[in-house]
């Protein structure tokens, strides 16, 4: 099947006419087509925008919510098409993108579509002065959005929902390695009656496209999520150009489990904080850190639980591990795992890919529980980003927060105790953008979402990213 752009509301093929394969993770075959577009091609999304925006902006905020909750409400009921397709081409199970993927993307239209309605500015009297100010916030112009390929659609629409809800134009890129769900949502924004070039989607390489997008000088805004090495390119190509910049880059999350927790929530919750999507979430808790007293008993416990997953086939109801995204994505996972062992880590379980009958070529990996002797080896610095996580014990609170700030992320943080105390003294002290305790990816839309230090800049969700797609103008009147 092959993919097109999505511009000015209708399918084009690449200028140059020249294409990447799109891979079936679950089999390993070549199942379609891209396009590997050019400056050219992102030039034609930016003059749609360009001509959209006059129009889309002075849109009343009514319209503009109601396209974007039918948005919301023709993804639910393509679902399955949705599921299908997220699955196929990420490997993913079918399961999770119909109990995940697609139901958020849906809640980020019908979200933002609600959130636009409710967003204000503020007003400041200066008594004394006889002067009032007020702040307008005013779109920004055409914007661009580039995602990842771990939550393709979930991800790319997190972006594009606030942006055209705070009356932008935009020009997206998602991932060239998972594009299929974008090329399908243009479909749908036709079907809901998104104005023509509100919303532009071009796909291709990042260092090619994405780069066209970042250097563009009338793309004035670039929200971004990938990886930290990308965030930081991107960052030293925009910011000369005074782009405002929204960062979000990757994790090397701590999983701090003390004694006094809740052990049976925490031990199902930290299969899943594990191993969701493969361990490809940038949330995941990667490294677990499990106090003396019980550490022995959870990793027997931990292990049992871990060895019961079933790798398999992502249409199986049955597969709780799917297919990694990529042929190279599985090589890079693996040389990690073999790092582990030269570093004197005990592969406690996994460790090994994974040959399916009928799927021989897939990219299946076994869920792998490293126990590490130091928290300083690279399996506990780098981010890994796949089935793999490692296991140490800790003996006080300061020791381990010191082991959890330690990397150069700060994405986000588990923390799992009955300690009222403990809990407040360690979720002051934690580096991270978001803590949980005694849950994991709890989410409301309307929380500030991103992270600390190598984890990003700028904050997502709610009325933060309506700020961040918007300009504030104060405008001051004297009144005598
Ligand atoms: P990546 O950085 O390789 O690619 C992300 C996107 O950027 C892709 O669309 C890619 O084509 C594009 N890109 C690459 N080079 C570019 C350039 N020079 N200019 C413009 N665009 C460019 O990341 P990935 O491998 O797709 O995703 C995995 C990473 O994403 C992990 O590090 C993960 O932690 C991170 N991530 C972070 C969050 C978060 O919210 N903080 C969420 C999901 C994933």
């Amino acid at each position: 099947m092959n993919i097109q752009n999505y511009i000015n509301g209708s399918f084009h093929n690449p200028i140059q006419n020249t294409w990447l394969d799109n891979y079936n993770p679950s089999n390993g075959a070549v199942y379609g087509q891209i396009p590997n577009s050019s400056k050219e091609d992102v030039e034609n999304a930016y003059q749609a925008a360009k001509a959209a925006f006059p129009s889309w902006s002075q849109t009343t905020l009514e319209e503009r919510s109601r396209i974007l909750i039918r948005i919301s409400e023709l993804l639910e009921s393509n679902l399955q098409r949705f599921a299908d397709a997220e699955s196929k081409d990420n490997g993913k199970p079918i399961s999770l993108a119909k109990a995940v993927d697609i139901p958020r993307a849906a809640s980020n239209f019908r979200f933002f579509g609600n959130a636009i309605t409710q967003f204000s500015s503020e007003s400041h009297e200066s008594v004394g002065q006889d002067a009032i100010n007020y702040t307008l916030r005013q779109p920004i112009g055409v914007v661009g959005c580039i995602s990842p390929w771990n939550l393709p659609l979930y991800l790319f629409t997190w972006k594009i929902a606030p942006a055209i809800a705070a009356g932008n134009c935009v020009v997206a890129k998602p991932s060239e390695v998972t594009p299929m769900t974008a090329y399908l949502l243009g479909e749908i924004c036709n079907e809901a009656g998104l104005p023509k070039g509100v919303l532009n989607i071009v796909h291709g390489l990042g260092g090619s496209t994405g780069q066209a997008i970042v250097e563009h000088p009338d793309i004035k805004a670039i929200s971004f999520t990938g990886g930290t090495a990308t965030g930081a390119h991107i960052a030293r190509v925009a910011a000369p150009m005074f782009k405002k910049l929204s960062l979000e880059l990757g994790g090397k999350n701590p999983n701090i489990i003390f004694a006094d927790c809740d052990y049976n929530k925490m031990l199902d919750t930290t299969v899943r904080s594990s191993f969701a999507n493969q361990g490809q979430i940038c949330l995941c808790g990667s490294r677990i850190f499990v106090e003396a007293s019980i550490y022995d008993k959870f990793k027997t416990d931990f292990v049992a639980k871990v060895k019961a997953l079933k790798v398999g086939h992502p249409s199986l109801d049955s597969t709780n591990i799917g297919a990694l995204v990529s042929k190279p994505h599985l090589e890079k996972v693996m040389e990690y795992i073999q790092i582990a062992k030269n570093e004197n880590g005990t592969v406690l379980c996994g460790g090994k890919q994974v040959t399916i009958s009928g799927y021989e070529n897939g990219y299946y990996l076994e869920p792998t529980v490293i126990e590490v002797p130091t928290d300083d080896c690279r399996v506990n610095q780098e981010e890994i980003f796949g089935p793999v996580v490692t296991l140490m014990p800790f003996t006080t609170e300061r020791d381990v927060l010191e082991m959890a700030n330690k990397v150069k992320y700060g994405l986000s943080a588990t923390l799992w105790t009955n300690n009222l105390n403990r809990t407040m003294r360690m979720t002051h002290a934690l580096q991270a953008g978001i803590v949980w305790v005694n849950t994991w990816m709890m989410r409301d839309l309307r929380t500030p979402f991103g992270g600390v230090k190598a984890s990003g800049v700028g904050r997502e969700g709610g009325f933060e990213a309506l700020r961040f797609f918007t300009e504030a103008k104060n405008v001051c009147i004297a009144y005598n």
